[in-house]
């Protein structure tokens, strides 16, 4: 294989080391926003449910005052009742009292209820709490871990990106601004192998190009396995570069016996 054709090889694998060190940072980024929302979202329920819970007290402190305006009644109703001389209202005040009894009993199990939905809430307030508190801790433990790996696929970014720029630089300005084109038209590799099928044909091989999978002609596959000058593939405009399959993980199928190097 041709010195050009190599670094051009070299400088997909180089690509493709940034971008999977890259893609790895994202993901794991990606994961940590998600997170991190999961908790909010956990965090805000239990904010939620005690705004919830204290709206329930403050309806409790109010029927309490309710019942306290009754009970004051009541008693009035009581001195007045003992103080009076007159059988009629006597009897007229002792009907209120039984009323004032029954009204106070109504509020009295009502204040009770609200006690029980008050002190169940709370459970559960704290129930969320709890789990909020083991997601966070968590979250936190998965963040310190992440923060390491994060920093080490950093180091390990930065080493591929040197590498880029260390093949790059050896490259004619043309090979390298057409790999730069050609790499943010495209999805996956610019630099690619050929596959051959004689199967489809009697008389010759039929060669095709491993991007686009159209074929490409002998003469193509001769120039790319020379490799002194760029070969394109002419329906995907993709760098055609061949090299043996085991040197190589961009690299085609087996390597035709008349075309190895
Ligand atoms: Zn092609």
């Amino acid at each position: 294989m041709g010195l050009l054709a190599q670094r051009l090889v070299s400088l997909q694998e180089a690509e493709n080391e940034v971008r999977k060190f890259k893609g790895k940072i994202t993901e794991i980024e990606r994961a940590m926003i998600r997170k991190s929302g999961e908790v909010r979202k956990l965090k805000e329920e239990y904010e939620q449910r005690v705004i919830d819970k204290e709206e329930l007290i403050r309806k409790r402190v109010g029927l309490e005052r309710a019942l306290e305006v009754v009970l004051e009644e009541q008693k009035k109703f009581k001195t007045a009742r003992n103080m009076t001389k007159s059988n009629k209202l006597y009897v007229e005040l002792t009907a209120a009292i039984v009323k004032g009894e029954r009204d106070i009993a109504g509020r009295e199990d009502r204040i009770l209820d609200v006690f029980e939905e008050i002190e169940s809430r709370e459970s559960l307030c704290k129930q969320i709490l709890l789990g909020v508190e083991v997601e966070y801790k968590k979250f936190q433990e998965v963040l310190e871990v992440n923060k390491v790996k994060v920093a080490e696929l950093l180091a390990r970014l930065s080493l591929c990106k040197m590498r880029r720029e260390q093949v790059s630089s050896q490259l004619p300005i043309q090979a390298y601004d057409l790999f730069n084109r050609l790499s943010k038209r495209m999805k996956g590799d610019v630099v690619v192998g050929v596959m051959l099928f004689d199967e489809y044909s009697d008389e010759e091989a039929t060669y095709f190009c491993k991007g686009c999978r159209l074929s490409v002609t002998l003469e193509q596959v001769n120039q790319a396995t020379v490799g002194e000058d760029v070969v394109q593939c002419q329906h995907c405009s993709r760098i055609l570069a061949w090299r043996k399959q085991e040197e190589n993980s961009i690299g085609a199928l087996e390597l035709p016996r008349e075309l190895k190097e």
